[in-house]
């Protein structure tokens, strides 16, 4: 890479970091506004986290008729997706077409790492440097940097000194891995974990799953696209793409609950738990009742259910009691949807071992060893440890400014924003799908859109009445983040140990993340604060310097 330290700065209106789903919806977006803008990427690719997770069973567990663009009619009518639940490749090969399609790679530059972003107030612009020193000067700041973008590999001690080749999930060779006649260990079984482990499982000689938090997973029922779906679907798209707004995941097409689940006899109960385990995905079963998520009592009924479910499937009563969730409610961590996974423990080439009862203390060259001394002899080793999630990306940017503000001490005892949108301090800087956003607890390409037209919004208001800069006041921000936790503290979310919260990476403030009053809730707020001249922002002109 060229040392591009000496050159002049390239100057744009908005520069963008990432080139995943929302950093190429930006690029789209924002140009309709006649704006120059660029998105810089780290990898050699577009797509983000689909460009990075490609571990075997990597998908998505939204139905991809829901999980894809809204923005372009003929767009979301053209595409076919193959399988109910796009696969990671088909998912790339979605987003390289919507590049393609609406010539979006001209401004995007890969390979690059955006290393700092300096705000000057006086000049009113955005210094952003690349890790070969290149520097882009723009009016405004869009971070798309991901919220699942940092991956966590576990400090383990020895792990430079393991034999055999390790792996990420979220780092994946893009060769694959063949794991045939291995013994391989995974770590982990979160969302990702829990998708490649019955492949695995079927390739390595024997498989060893490290298990220190049970997670409640459900049957994805994936199946090839029935024509007739898609015909029906695509026949009332936009309809469909309305009412998704009005649900709190952005996700359309599920009959709203009217009861308590107390309120109906048990058998009653189990039986429409019973309809939604056969139909698949996770919405449908979490929305069974009006307060699964509110009301412990009426979630333990659903919680037991499927803890049933798993003691049904899985035959070694020991491995069943490991493997089904007891120190969280179902639906306070993010729900994962499998195929085959708990029946993957009734082969005979894998076992289960809980590390929560006896941690690992050290990786060794030919395996790993647990605290009390038992040993595991291993070929390869799978970290799906998850990520730094939503924080970890722009902590690792240096984010301040010519006035002193520094993101990182901003976010000190956790993330501070205005409507997941913008922080205080930080004027002209958007955050896509932020913490304080719904984003994460939503169909994330909705909030994605919703964020940016958004923005947009704000960026054409700003130039209509010539002006232009937009911040958050302290005022608006304190209030944001009180009723962030507010909302989340008349939930059972904060009763999990998630990643929500924090709580996958040591030393990190215990702050419940996301906005989770409904994403329905969250979208008429935003309307409302624009159409009321941005309320809680305060907008400006500024001089600008010449450099
Ligand atoms: C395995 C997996 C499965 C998922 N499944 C679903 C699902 O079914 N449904 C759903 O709604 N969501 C799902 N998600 C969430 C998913 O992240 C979002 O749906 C969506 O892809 C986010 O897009 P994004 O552009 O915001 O972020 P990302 O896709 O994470 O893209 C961010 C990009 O920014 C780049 N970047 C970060 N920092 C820098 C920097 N300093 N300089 C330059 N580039 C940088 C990264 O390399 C990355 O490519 C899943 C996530 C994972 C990890």
């Amino acid at each position: 890479m060229p040392d591009a330290s000496h050159s002049a700065p390239r100057r744009l209106d908005v520069v963008i970091v990432g080139g995943g789903l929302a950093g190429l919806y930006a690029i789209h977006r924002l140009r309709r506004l006649g704006l120059a803008v660029r998105a810089y990427e780290a990898g050699a690719g577009i797509g983000g986290t689909w460009f990075w997770n490609r571990y075997p069973g990597a998908r998505c567990d939204v139905e991809s008729l829901e999980y894809s663009y809204s923005f372009d009619e003929q767009l979301q009518q053209d595409w076919k997706w193959p399988e109910r639940y796009g696969t990671q490749p088909e998912i790339l090969k979605y987003i390289n077409h919507v590049a393609d399609r609406f010539d979006l790679r001209r401004d995007v530059q890969l390979n690059t790492r955006i290393k700092s972003a300096i705000f000057d107030a006086q000049a009113n612009e955005w210094t952003v440097k690349t890790g070969t020193g290149e520097e882009i000067r723009a009016r405004y700041c869009v971070m798309a940097a991901g919220n699942l973008s940092t991956p966590r590999v576990p400090d383990f001690k020895g792990l430079g000194d393991f034999a055999g080749r390790w792996y990420h999930s979220g780092l994946w060779p893009h060769e694959g891995v063949d794991f045939s006649g291995l013994k391989v260990g995974v770590i982990g079984t979160g969302s990702s974990g829990v998708q490649m482990i019955p492949i695995i499982a079927r390739q390595a000689r024997h498989l060893t799953v490290f298990q220190r938090t049970a997670n409640f997973s459900l049957p994805a029922r994936n199946m090839p696209m029935p024509a007739d779906k898609e015909r029906r679907h695509k026949a009332e798209y936009p309809a469909r793409r309305a009412a998704a707004m009005e649900t709190p995941f952005a996700i359309g097409g599920h009959a709203k609950p009217t009861r308590s689940a107390l309120e109906v006899p048990e058998n009653e109960r189990n039986a429409a738990y019973e309809d939604k385990w056969q139909e698949g995905g996770s919405i449908s079963y979490l929305y069974a009742y009006t307060d699964l998520l509110v009301n412990k009592a009426s979630n333990d009924t659903a919680s037991e259910f499927v803890r049933n479910k798993i003691r049904d499937i899985v035959k070694d009563r020991r491995t069943a009691e490991l493997l089904a969730p007891k120190d969280h409610p179902i639906g306070t961590k993010r729900l994962c949807l499998d195929t085959g996974y708990y029946e993957t423990y009734n082969r005979p080439n894998v076992s289960l071992v809980d590390v929560r009862s006896d941690p690992i203390d050290r990786i060794t060259p030919d395996g790993l060893t647990l605290k009390s001394g038992a040993a595991f002899e291993l070929d390869a080793l799978v970290f799906a440890t998850g990520f730094d999630a939503m924080t970890g990306a722009l902590n690792e940017i240096d984010v301040a400014t010519t006035d002193g503000a520094n993101l990182r001490a901003h976010w000190e005892g956790g993330p501070l924003t205005y409507l997941g949108v913008m922080v205080e301090g930080f004027p002209n800087m958007f955050v896509i799908t932020g913490p304080g956003s719904p984003g994460v607890k939503t169909q994330m390409i909705a909030a994605i859109e919703q964020h940016v037209d958004w923005i947009a919004g704000a960026i054409d208001h700003l130039h209509s009445h010539q002006l232009d800069r937009i911040e958050p006041t302290a005022a608006a921000e304190r209030a944001w983040v009180d009723h962030v936790n507010k909302v989340a503290d008349a939930t059972l979310y904060p009763l999990a140990n998630s990643w929500y919260m924090g709580a996958n990476i040591p030393g990190k403030p215990r702050v419940f993340m996301p906005y989770v009053g409904g994403f329905d809730r969250y979208k008429k707020h935003c309307d409302a604060i624009a159409a009321r001249g941005y309320e809680g922002f305060t907008l400006s002109r500024h001089e600008t310097v010449a450099a």
